[in-house]
C-alpha cells in the first residue's frame, strides 16, 4: 500500500521491500468487498500461492438475508455479522484492510482509498448494491432502505419508538399514524419485513402496553406491480399473500407510490398516514463498473465478459450484485447470495488458471438450487424446481438452510436457540431502543412538532 509520498510499513510489495522483510513476489490479488462474493473468492484463494488483500469499509461480513430479523427485534446484530479478520485468520496468505475504496487507477493498477494506493496484479470487485429510489432520492429520508446493520437497528428503533410514542399520545389521529407501518416493495424483503412487523405487533408485544393495543397496528405492504413476489411462481406467491393476509397484513398491489414524506405515503389519490415507512422496492449497483470504465446497464451493473472479467481488462473481475450477467433465459441473474458466491468461486478459479498458464475455465454458469421467502414464524415458500413447498414445510427448510449458511458455529447455535424460543413463546429478545429517543427520523420541523413526548391524561 502506498501514499502519494511513501509506502507505509504494512506494504509488502516488491517495490517497497525492506531489509528486514523479504519482498513478496507472489501475484497480489486484491478483493474489494467482503460480502458473499468477495469472501467466497478470498476463501477459494486461501491455500493458493498468491497474496490476497481483502478490503471492506465495514469490519464485518453481513448475512443480509436475516437483516429483517434484526429490524424487527428477532435477532441481535452480532448474530448475523461476523468480523472479517476472524473469518480469514487461518488464511496466512490473506490480509484484511478496513478502508473505503473510492476509485481504481486501472492504468497504474492501483486501488484508490482516499490518499492511499494499493497495487494489484488481479482485482476482484464485489461491492454489492444500494437502495434505489427511482430518481426520488428525497424519499430516502422518510423511507430508509434495508441494506446495512445500521439500517436494521434504525428500523428497529423506529418501530419500537412509534409504539412507545403511541402509548403517550392523546390525539387518536396521531396515535393511529404512529401505529401504521407501511412497507414499500412486494419482493422477498418487503414480504419478510411486513410479516415480521405483523408478528411483532400483533403477537409478541400484544400484552406489553397498557394504553394502546399493539394488535391494532396497521401493516400495509405496497407493491407497484400486479402481484407480490413476481420472481416466484404465481401459485406460490398466492400462498404467500394468503399467509400474509392471515397475519393481518393489508396488501396493496398495482399502485405505484406517488410520494413519501414524514406524514406518510401517497398512492394515486389515496394517502396512508404513517410515521414509519420502510423502503424495500429498488436496488442499484455500487459504482464498481464506473470505477474501471466498464459499460453498465441502467441499474449501474457492470456488463462483464462471460468469465466475469471486464472487457479489455482481463485482470479485473466484477461480480455479485454489481455485475450484469445473463442467465440461461437471457435475463440478468438475480441479486442473490448464491449467485454472488458461485461467481466469487469462479473468479478465483479464473485467476488461478491464468497464473498457472492453463486454459481459462469455462464461462460462468449459474447453478440454480432454488429460491425461498419466509412470511412469518412458521410459513415460507420454497421453489426448488420440481419441488415446491409452502407453509410449515417451507419454513422448516428455510430455517435449516439459513442456519447452515450463517457464518460461525456460535451464531448458528445462538440463532437456533433464539428461533426455537420465539417459536414456542412468540417472544422477541432483541427489543432494545438505543440512541436518542426524542427526535425520530424525518424532516426537522416534523420532528420538532412531535417533541417533547406528551403524557396521556
Ligand atoms: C435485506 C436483504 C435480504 C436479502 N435476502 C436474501 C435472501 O433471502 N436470499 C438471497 O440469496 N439473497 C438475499 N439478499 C441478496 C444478497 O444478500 C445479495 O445478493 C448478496 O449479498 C450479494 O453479494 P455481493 O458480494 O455482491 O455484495 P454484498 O454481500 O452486499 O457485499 C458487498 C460488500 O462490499 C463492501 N463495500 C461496498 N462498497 C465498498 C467500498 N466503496 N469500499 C469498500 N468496501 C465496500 C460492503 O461493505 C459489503 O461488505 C438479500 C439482500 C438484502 C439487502
Amino acid at each position: 500500500m502506498e501514499t502519494s509520498e511513501r509506502h507505509p510499513v504494512t506494504c509488502r510489495c516488491a517495490a517497497c521491500a525492506r531489509p528486514d522483510r523479504p519482498a513478496d513476489t507472489r501475484p497480489h490479488v486484491v478483493i474489494v468487498g467482503a460480502g458473499f462474493g468477495g469472501l467466497t473468492a478470498a476463501r477459494a484463494l486461501g491455500g493458493a500461492d498468491v497474496r490476497v488483500t481483502l478490503v471492506d469499509r465495514r469490519n464485518h461480513h453481513l448475512f443480509q438475508p436475516l437483516l429483517y430479523q434484526v429490524a424487527t427485534a428477532g435477532l441481535s446484530p452480532s448474530q448475523i455479522a461476523t468480523p472479517v479478520r476472524m473469518i480469514v485468520r487461518k488464511q496466512t496468505n490473506t490480509e484484511v484492510l478496513l478502508a473505503e475504496v473510492t476509485g481504481i487507477d486501472t492504468a497504474a493498477r492501483r486501488v484508490v482509498m482516499g490518499d492511499l494506493r494499493l497495487p494489484y496484479d488481479f482485482l476482484i470487485l464485489s461491492t454489492g448494491a444500494r437502495s434505489s429510489y427511482f430518481g426520488h432520492e428525497e424519499w430516502e429520508r422518510a423511507a430508509p432502505g434495508l441494506k446495512t446493520l445500521e439500517d436494521a437497528t434504525g428500523h428497529r428503533a423506529r418501530i419500537l419508538l412509534n409504539l412507545e410514542r403511541a402509548e403517550l399520545e392523546p390525539d387518536p389521529e396521531e396515535q393511529a399514524r404512529l401505529l401504521t407501518f407501511v412497507v414499500i416493495g412486494g419482493g422477498p424483503t418487503g414480504v419478510e419485513m411486513a410479516g415480521a412487523i405483523a408478528e411483532l405487533t400483533h403477537r409478541a408485544l400484544s400484552r406489553d402496553f397498557r394504553r394502546i393495543d399493539p394488535a391494532s397496528a396497521r401493516i400495509v405492504l405496497v407493491e407497484g406491480g400486479p402481484r407480490l413476489l413476481s420472481s416466484f411462481d404465481e401459485d406460490l406467491a398466492g400462498r404467500a399473500a394468503a399467509s400474509l393476509a392471515r397475519l393481518g397484513v393489508e396488501i396493496v398491489t398495482g399502485t405505484p407510490v406517488g410520494g413519501i414524506d414524514a406524514e406518510g405515503v401517497r398512492l394515486g389519490q389515496t394517502r396512508i398516514a404513517s410515521r414509519c415507512v420502510i423502503w424495500a422496492a429498488g436496488v442499484a449497483s455500487t459504482p464498481a463498473g464506473a470505477w474501471v470504465g466498464c459499460p453498465t446497464d441502467r441499474g449501474g451493473r457492470a456488463l462483464v465478459e462471460p468469465d466475469l472479467s471486464v472487457p479489455g481488462r482481463p485482470e479485473i473481475f466484477i461480480l455479485g450484485d454489481c455485475a450484469h450477467v445473463p442467465g440461461e433465459d437471457g435475463r440478468p441473474l438475480p441479486g442473490l447470495a448464491p449467485v454472488a458466491k458461485q461467481q466469487g468461486a469462479h473468479a478465483a478459479a479464473c485467476i488461478l488458471a491464468r497464473i498457472a498458464g492453463s486454459a481459462a475455465p469455462m464461462p460462468f454458469r449459474y447453478r440454480n438450487f432454488g429460491t425461498m421467502a419466509t412470511i412469518g414464524r412458521k410459513s415460507a415458500i420454497a421453489d426448488l424446481g420440481r419441488i415446491r413447498l409452502s407453509g410449515l414445510a417451507g419454513w422448516l427448510l428455510w430455517s435449516l438452510l439459513h442456519i447452515y449458511f450463517l457464518i460461525g458455529f456460535r451464531n448458528r447455535v445462538a440463532v437456533s436457540i433464539d428461533w426455537l424460543w420465539s417459536y414456542l413463546t412468540f417472544e422477541r429478545g432483541a427489543r432494545l431502543i438505543t440512541g436518542p429517543i426524542e427526535a425520530p427520523p424525518g424532516p426537522p420541523e416534523a420532528a420538532r412538532a412531535r417533541r417533547p413526548l406528551r403524557a396521556a391524561s
